[in-house]
């Protein structure tokens, strides 16, 4: 597990149930009322719903790792709409009803609409110093 230490270090600075050492314990989390689950030794892909939904949002990179390494993204595409793209018709999960291309078209459009701007400035730059 690669990111072992990147989730614990967002465990550490912002998990609430995180109490640092108590009782004895180091690495003391107050909901398993015992040892942080992402410190344990043992299990070498260990799960949380509270850092899921409480802590984890808060780092994007490390969100999509967790939950490639779990496997969780299946579980969250049934929560997801599916939606056609309106350009290469393909099926994809949006994360809004207001998506309508799928990421690869998204970025195409992106880069088009940049080129797109590049070219106007560059032709009223042109028509400035003409
Ligand atoms: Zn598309």
């Amino acid at each position: 597990m690669q990111n072992k230490n990147s989730i614990r270090r967002l465990v550490k600075n912002n998990c609430a149930c995180y109490l640092g050492a108590k009782h004895g314990i180091s690495n003391y989390c107050c909901l398993q009322d015992g040892l942080c689950t992402f410190f344990s030794q043992n299990d070498d892909l260990p799960r949380c719903t509270y850092f899921e939904q409480g802590v984890l949002p808060t780092d994007e990179k490390l969100e999509r790792e967790y939950k490639s390494e779990r496997n969780v993204e299946s579980e969250f595409k049934t929560a997801q709409p599916r939606v056609n793209c309106q350009k290469c018709k393909a099926t994809f999960s949006a994360n809004s009803n207001r998506q309508k291309y799928c990421e690869k078209c998204r970025d195409k459009s992106a880069n088009e609409k940049s080129k797109l701007r590049m070219r106007q400035m560059r032709k009223s730059r042109l028509d400035v110093t003409l």
